[in-house]
């Protein structure tokens, strides 16, 4: 199977996803003429383009819509040379040979380095049933799937930021939000929480979680079992659908074996100030690599460290020579 694979070798760099993270490392690669190839992956743009007003990502001072946002910096990068392929999902790697393979469901990359800015997936609470009716009344994105719930009743699951900002787009379109939480406290920030509670169509039942959806692929959710993690109690709550806001998992799976990644998987980035892994020549960033601050702004700089580091370690590896390109920052013409 892999062998009848076409086999692309003309790339000096890769970068793994499209995000912020991705998208500034390939304009920072770009604009130092080392012409990336950025895979975009099955969701081009990452996270932000299932999201709606970004408010917090500095230079938009009336905000900006995520996809915009996303589509702007892609531009940016392909302005310097930067190419994109989407819908090509990485499958494997082998960090272990040099230049490095990079195995999508269609091709079989080489690149002298790799950049992994792959991101992060929507976590789901785990129920067989929530499985069974994903797309018929769940969904994880209220931006993309909001506007079918016109006129119901909705729940949010979740207390993070997520959960008060889909609760609160989703206002747009339901009659009522119910935010459900497994704690007393919320987690969110409390700007995005006062945002909710001041929300008269956003009521919340906290202490609680949802043992079971309850509906069909025909008619879709038509209630949730609810249990009260202090009394222990569990009642049906009718609702028209769910929608799962309770954080992220990192997207390194094809990556395990190959790099080191810490105990919750995302990528361990071994030096301080470095975005080198522990393989020399791949660097990763963004969300893949960050579980604590993971937004827009952040991966976006992290981004632009990973694509300053891989540039010098070409140049200290005197791969960069090869190519007749410039050797330092200082002799760049911007
Ligand atoms: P998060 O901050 O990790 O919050 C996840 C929430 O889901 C927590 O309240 C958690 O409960 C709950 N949860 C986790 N697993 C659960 C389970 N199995 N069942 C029920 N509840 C569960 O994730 P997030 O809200 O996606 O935010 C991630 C990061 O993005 C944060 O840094 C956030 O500030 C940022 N963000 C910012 C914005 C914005 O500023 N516009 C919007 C979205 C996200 P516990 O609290 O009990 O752990």
């Amino acid at each position: 199977m892999r062998a009848a694979m076409e086999r692309v070798t003309k790339y000096k760099v890769i970068v793994i996803g499209s995000g912020p993270a991705g998208c500034t490392a390939a304009l920072y690669l770009s604009r130092a003429n080392l012409a990336p190839l950025v895979l975009e992956g099955m969701q081009p743009g990452g996270q932000l383009t299932i999201t709606t007003d970004v408010e917090n990502y500095p230079g938009f001072p009336e905000g900006i819509q995520g996809p915009k946002l996303m589509e702007l910096m892609r531009q940016q990068a392909e302005r310097f040379g930067a190419e994109f392929r989407s819908l090509e999902e990485v499958q494997s790697v082998n960090f272990t040979t040099h230049p490095f393979e990079i195995t999508t469901d269609q091709f079989v990359y080489e690149a002298y380095a790799v950049i992994i800015a792959a991101g992060a997936s929507a976590m789901m609470i785990g129920l067989p049933s929530e499985k069974a009716l994903m797309g018929f009344g769940v969904s994880a994105c209220a931006t993309c799937d909001g506007f079918f719930f016109k006129n119901k009743e909705v729940v949010v699951v979740g207390g993070g930021d997520s959960a008060m900002e889909e609760a609160t787009f989703l206002t747009k379109f339901a009659t009522k939000v119910t935010i459900v939480h497994r704690r007393e406290e919320l987690r969110a920030s409390k700007i995005m929480q006062e945002r909710a509670r001041s929300n008269p169509k956003i009521q919340f039942i906290l202490n609680s979680t949802v043992e079971e959806v309850v509906g069909t692929k025909e008619g879709g959710v038509t209630s949730l079992k609810l249990r009260n993690l202090v009394t222990k109690e569990v009642t049906d709550f009718a609702t028209g659908g769910l929608f799962v806001a309770i954080g992220h998992t990192p997207n390194t799976k094809p990556y395990a074996g190959q790099i080191a990644l810490d105990e919750r998987g995302y990528i361990a980035l071994p030096h301080r100030h470095s975005t080198a892994t522990n393989i020399q020549g791949v660097f990763a960033c963004g969300d893949a690599v960050d579980h604590i601050y993971r937004q827009a702004i952040t991966a976006a700089g992290s981004g632009c460290q990973a694509a300053l580091d891989c540039e010098r370690w070409l140049t200290h590896e005197r791969i960069t020579e090869r190519w007749g390109l410039a050797t330092g920052e200082e002799e760049r013409i911007d």
